[in-house]
């Protein structure tokens, strides 16, 4: 793992941009909302952290309905840069709520098998935080939408 200074809002900008695509042919709206006004920094491996974001932005844009709301939002604490991926789509029954970040494991509705996916990319999603030494939750309600949050370890410059 490569070990650099990495900025959030970059990436959390690019992101959204390069999704704001498959986001239009999905007829779901993508926004960002940054609520920090100087660069966040974490130390990482940049790719890495590209491919995490994108994982959770990929799985909430793929699991909301046409005319949803998929908003990512960058925002500090004392010690934490904190993103969060929230979608307005199908939610996860609480039962599953324990196993998605499992490998292979896929909730068994018919929306998320018509979608086909391996099940992969929570499990790299959450290693990846853990190589950072960060954390990553989810809260939901079925029918209702998803927010995932991410902690991670922030550095002062
Ligand atoms: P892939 O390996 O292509 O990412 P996947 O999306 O099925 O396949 P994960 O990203 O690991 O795999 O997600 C695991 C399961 O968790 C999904 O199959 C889906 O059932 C559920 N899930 C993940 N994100 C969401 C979300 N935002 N809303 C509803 N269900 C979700
Ligand atoms: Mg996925």
């Amino acid at each position: 793992m490569r070990c650099e200074l990495c900025y959030l809002d970059e990436i959390v900008g690019d992101l959204t941009e390069e999704f704001e695509a498959m986001a239009f042919s999905a007829l779901v709206t993508l926004k960002s909302s940054i609520r920090v006004s100087q660069p966040l920094n974490v130390v990482g491996d940049s790719d890495q952290l590209y491919r995490l974001v994108s994982n959770l932005i990929v799985n909430a844009i793929k699991y909301t309905q046409k005319g949803g709301n998929v908003t990512v939002v960058l925002d500090r604490n004392d010690h934490h840069a904190v993103i969060q991926v929230q979608d307005t789509g199908i939610g996860i029954p609480q039962e599953d709520l324990k196993r998605i970040f499992d490998r292979f494991y896929r909730v068994d509705s018919d929306r998320s098998r018509s979608n086909g996916g391996s099940g992969l990319g929570l499990a790299i999603a959450q290693a990846i935080v853990q190589a950072h030494h960060g954390s990553l939750s989810v809260q939901s309600e079925l029918g209702t939408g998803s927010t995932f949050i991410i902690y991670l370890p922030r550095v002062v410059v």
